[in-house]
């Protein structure tokens, strides 16, 4: 298993050469932002809670010069060979620029309409962070836009500025309905911290998570089962909260406090309302364990004293919110089995990875304990790989 998912890649070579041999010329600079895991929290940022992601080391790498405005802007991946994107900077809208490069002309469009000139760009992406494993490939190729357009250009916009305006090119040009906490932890990470996220004030704070002091370790696993969060089971429990917000008289689950639970639960008392009823209980619960594992990590004590709350939450993904997908079941119960502290599915849901706390010594067990409980159902290999809190957006040359 591999404890640096990255290996030689992630660095600025890649996308540079890749740029060079593409325009003729250096890039003027080159920016990255990393993906992120999610420890706890999910589905919370929608509904104006709680959200405790890290940044980790794979990222994407952006290389990037200003255009010829008669030319217009073009954008090329490494990771779609041969294809190379053209649209107007000046111009763009929702619509026009579809498939992955619209993650990038959403960036541009974006900043256009928060009134900033940027000019037409050639932009070349390289990222190490798997596409659609609920890593946040997607925010990371956004941020690592936003930082290399701002930066090119000077404009002074802070993380949480580039997070929101990210954000707005996922919901308003890719059409996801997503909330602000992968872009923001994109942003905002740091080396050896959680990002801890008040989605509703945006306020941040760092909380520290010394895995390895402890003798412990973050797995990863990407299950690699099929997901699609851009189909419409995400927008549905996202419609399903506001549904649920607005009969019960709040702006946002947020406002549904874990003593005022029971209360909310037997409010919503309609023969047809048991689904909206779990929905509510994984939020509120969500927002709880989220609070909860922040004081444990803040006080010092032993991290393994969060491994039950990632399993309730796990649970609640499962029962309450229906978010979960066999893969992601049973890599986390194998895992649990093999001797695992905690674990849940991490991301959106429908597919994507699990995260386990661990001994350090029992990562390798664990993931051979997942590899085997997958070839005997026939599935394709999973992907483990240890991370840590690594840091945020940043300008590499
Ligand atoms: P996740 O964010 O969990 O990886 P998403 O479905 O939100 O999954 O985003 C994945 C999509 O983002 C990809 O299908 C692709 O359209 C786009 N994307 C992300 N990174 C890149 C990249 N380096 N090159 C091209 N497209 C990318
Ligand atoms: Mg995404």
């Amino acid at each position: 298993m591999s404890t640096d998912a990255q290996g030689g890649a992630g660095s600025a070579q890649g996308a540079t050469q890749l740029f060079e041999s593409l325009h003729g010329r250096a890039p003027q600079g080159v920016w990255a932002s990393p993906g992120r895991v999610n420890l706890i929290g999910e589905h919370t940022d929608y509904n104006e809670g709680f959200v405790l992601p890290l940044a980790i080391r794979q990222r994407c790498v952006v290389a990037a010069s200003a255009a010829d405005a008669s030319a217009g802007s073009s954008v090329t991946s490494a990771q779609r060979p041969g294809e190379t994107i053209r649209f107007t900077a000046a111009t763009v809208s929702p619509g026009d620029v579809d498939g992955w490069a619209a993650y990038v002309a959403g960036v541009l469009w974006a900043l256009r309409e928060a009134g900033h000139v940027v000019g037409e760009l050639d932009l070349v992406v390289d990222s190490t962070v798997p596409l659609g494993a609920s890593l946040s490939s997607s925010a990371a190729i956004e941020c690592a836009v936003a930082a290399a357009a701002a930066g090119l250009v000077g404009i002074d916009l802070d993380a949480t500025q580039i997070a929101l305006l990210a954000q707005r090119a996922e919901n308003d040009f890719v059409g996801m309905p997503c909330g602000v906490m992968d872009q923001m932890a994109s942003m905002h990470g740091k080396p050896g911290q959680l990002v801890f996220i008040d989605t509703r004030s945006l306020a941040v704070e760092n909380v520290p998570f010394d895995l390895s002091g402890h003798g412990l370790a973050l797995l990863v696993i990407d299950t690699r089962a099929p997901h699609a969060l851009v189909d419409g089971e995400y927008a549905a429990r996202r419609r399903d909260c506001e549904q649920a917000a607005q009969r019960l008289g709040v702006p946002a689950l947020r406002d549904i406090t874990g003593a005022g639970l029971d209360d909310a639960l037997a409010r919503l008392d309609g023969p047809d309302d048991e689904t909206m009823r779990k929905r509510v209980r994984h939020v509120v619960t969500e927002d709880d364990r989220v609070l909860e594992v922040v004081q444990v990590l803040r006080s010092g004590t032993d991290p393994r004293a969060i491994g039950p709350m990632l399993n309730a939450s796990h649970a609640s993904m499962r029962d309450d919110f229906e978010i979960t997908v066999p893969h992601v079941d049973v890599a986390v119960d194998t895992a649990l089995s093999a001797g695992a502290v905690g674990a849940r599915m991490t991301g959106g849901g429908f597919g994507g990875s699990i995260i386990a706390l661990v001994e350090q010594d029992a990562a390798e067990s664990i993931a051979q304990a997942v590899a085997g409980a997958y070839a005997e159902r026939g599935w394709e290999a999973p992907a483990p790989f240890v991370t840590r809190a690594e840091q945020g957006a940043t300008r590499l040359a």
